[in-house]
């Protein structure tokens, strides 16, 4: 397909997601959240041939959050291998919200999977006595090819002064014998994981590299082993997007993680990543521009895992 014909694809996609952006809201939990644009519209694809094709605000720096969980459980999994990491947190989507512990204390010894704030929180606390916070900024910026990223402070405090739920959260892991290192340490590295700023060109890159299965093809260094990625991938398309994955892997089929940010990371795989910024937010916590942009992407391209035609 040529460039031109790529491009007015993607701004029928985007126009898609402009149009959702007024049912949406911007993230205030977080206060510092709360001062994004909700207007802001960000599209980004980076193909496994390393081209890139960015529409809107696509370098305008935004908080990860829970699009580090994928980048945490990717080191967790390169460096203490599937059993380790998987005695200490479920593969089960929860069909609860990003932040619940209800299942966790009523029904479960272990998080249902590492997507939600529970099992993300787990495995902080295997990479706390592992690594450092800047090690793992490093590996952020390799595999996002962003050299940039760095923390946003004032994120980073305004989340940390209010972490009361995801301190219980933390709390009811020790109180289990799931959470075995330091609790505090475990919360702080994951709300700075959260903090860290990337554009949804970042993102894009990284979408790209699981899409080849873990190379970046710029300079065909393997940056993360195929096992892993593969692992990644799967557990993004059955809990990436919380207790909405399944609708999306229906409508859209593209494996997606979602942050409170606005961010989302998408995995065409062998094709693309894509990279959206949008800040104003579906009930469940998800860009609200992302699933028509990315379901129109899906169904233009024959992007869906399943149906790869046009439909
Ligand atoms: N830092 C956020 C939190 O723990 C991340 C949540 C998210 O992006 N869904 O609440």
């Amino acid at each position: 397909m040529e460039k031109e014909k790529i491009m007015s694809i993607l701004e029928g996609a985007f126009d898609k997601g402009r149009e959702a952006i007024p049912g949406g809201a911007v993230a205030t939990y977080i206060p510092e959240l709360g001062k994004a644009d909700k207007n802001n519209l960000g599209l980004s694809i980076c193909t496994k041939y390393g081209e890139h094709y960015n529409i809107g605000d696509t370098t305008t720096r935004f908080t990860i959050q829970s699009i580090s969980k994928i980048i945490s459980l990717a080191l967790a999994l390169e460096h203490m291998g599937v059993e380790k990491v998987f005695a200490k947190v479920g593969m089960e989507p929860s069909g609860e919200a990003f932040n619940s512990l209800v299942e966790l204390d009523l029904n479960s010894n272990k998080p249902f999977n590492p997507m939600i704030n529970s099992g993300a929180l787990t495995v902080s606390s295997l990479l706390l006595p592992e690594f450092t916070f800047e090690q793992m900024t490093d590996y952020t910026r390799k595999v996002c090819l962003d050299p940039e990223i760095a923390i946003n402070e004032a994120v980073f405090q305004s989340e940390m002064s209010h972490i009361s739920r995801n301190r219980a959260i933390a709390y009811l892991l020790e109180s289990k014998g799931i959470i075995e290192t330091d609790v505090e340490g475990s919360l702080e590295l994951y709300t700075k994981m959260c903090s860290l700023n990337v554009t949804a060109e970042s993102l894009s890159n990284f979408g790209m590299i699981l899409a080849t299965g873990g190379i970046n093809p710029k300079t065909g260094e393997r940056v993360i082993s195929g096992r892993t990625v593969a692992i990644i991938k799967t557990i993004m398309l059955t809990c990436g997007m919380y207790d909405g994955s399944g609708e999306f892997a229906v409508r859209v089929g593209i494996p997606t993680k979602s942050g409170v940010g606005g961010g989302l990371l998408s995995v065409v795989d062998d094709r693309m990543g894509i990279g959206v910024y949008g800040p104003s937010l579906d009930e469940k916590g998800n860009c609200i521009a992302g699933r028509p942009l990315l379901q129109h992407l899906s169904e233009e391209l024959g992007l869906h895992i399943f149906n790869r035609s046009r439909f």
